[in-house]
């Protein structure tokens, strides 16, 4: 008898590991290993763009769930709560952009805000992807500054935010007033109780950067979690918040921080966090990147307020879940383990600005 049961386990135990390594095999998330070569080449970059997993679980409810995707060299944040849907920039490549959507299930979806933080490619170009005719995505809302510019992707972008204004498919709104009512404030409630803020950004802001909008984005339990993301505004922006008012107005501090401008050290002060106070940052950078992000100094001015980071370049997709129920907090996973990790592309920046580490 007892022969019999050891022989039962032993084929429990076998079948369990067969079916394990089969999903291991046809599983959409797995990733290239460390000791795989990764490519340098400028033109081989996209050869290393990160696969995607699944997202089966965000099925809406109280709870919110923020995710910042691994998308390379770029920023993109996608925030669901209740059926409420908000994108934040859609990184810098449509192809890795609109692998996510697809592993969202945002195919024949409504998204009710998608915020352009500012007009660099690295935060617009995956968002043309939204307006993929077979996608059949509708858009509610759109936010971006409005700015002059140049850059014909972005002019095409424009072209197709335009073209759904004009069906009355889409209502455009420009972050400078982003509510059409003179205010510098604009706030949306989603579904499940969540709350966004959306910010102006500083008027005359020197350079594009400087121009970006930021969202405070409450859990339905303030106490329990909010997020700050600046796009890539640096010292000049940074440090007009507080001019502006944004430190009392909706109040600055937050439990986690979007680090401003893919941990560039013009992306943060020692007084920035001071006003933030987050528990934690999570940056979004591609690993090989020509601008040395994630700065030294950087590191250095979040290691002395005490402020632990993920970064999406080694640690991929991270996500913050609150649960939504009064005093319930939140937590926070990253694809890959390891905290305050370091990345190929790191290194102490020769910018004026920034002060020795
Ligand atoms: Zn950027």
């Amino acid at each position: 008898m007892l022969k019999r049961l050891l022989i039962a386990a032993i084929v429990i135990v076998l079948v369990a590991f067969v079916i394990q390594e089969q999903q291991q095999r046809t599983s959409g998330s797995r990733r290239p290993r460390k000791s795989q070569p990764v490519h340098t080449r400028r033109g081989a970059r996209k050869l290393t763009s990160p696969p995607v997993t699944s997202f089966v679980s965000d099925t809406g409810g109280r709870e919110l769930i923020v995710r910042v995707l691994d998308v390379g060299q770029g920023d993109a944040t996608y925030i669901r709560n209740g059926s409420s849907r908000v994108i934040i920039d859609g990184g810098p490549d449509t192809a890795v952009f609109g692998r996510y959507l697809d592993s969202l299930r945002l195919n024949n979806s409504t998204i009710d805000v998608v915020i352009l933080s500012h007009q660099h490619l690295d935060h617009y170009n995956g968002l043309r992807e939204l307006f993929r005719t077979s996608r059949h995505i509708r858009i509610r809302y759109f936010f971006e500054n409005e700015d002059p510019a140049t850059a014909v992707t972005l002019a095409r972008l424009r072209d197709s935010i335009l073209s759904r204004m004009d069906r009355d498919s889409l209502i455009y709104r420009d972050t400078d007033d982003p509510c059409s009512n003179g205010r510098r404030i604009c706030t949306i409630t989603m579904t499940g109780g969540a709350k966004l803020h959306i910010l102006a950004p500083m008027p005359g802001g020197e350079g594009a950067n400087n121009r970006s909008a930021v969202v405070k984005l409450i859990a339905p339990d303030s106490a329990a979690f909010t997020m700050w993301f600046a796009g890539d505004a640096e010292h000049e922006e940074i440090s007009w918040f507080e001019t502006a008012g944004y430190d009392r107005d909706p109040g600055m501090r937050v439990s986690a921080l979007k680090a401003d401008h893919h941990g560039s050290c013009n992306g943060v002060t020692p007084r920035y966090l001071a006003l933030l106070k987050p528990q934690w940052m999570v940056a979004s950078l591609g690993a090989r990147n020509d601008y040395g992000h994630m700065h030294t100094q950087a590191k250095a001015i979040y290691r002395q307020a005490g402020v632990p980071w993920y970064r999406t370049d080694q640690n991929g997709t991270v996500t913050i879940r609150s649960p939504g129920a009064d005093g319930k907090g939140f937590s926070i996973t990253p694809e890959r383990p390891g905290v305050d990790l370091d990345g190929p592309s790191d290194r102490t920046s020769s910018q004026g600005k920034c002060a020795s580490p």
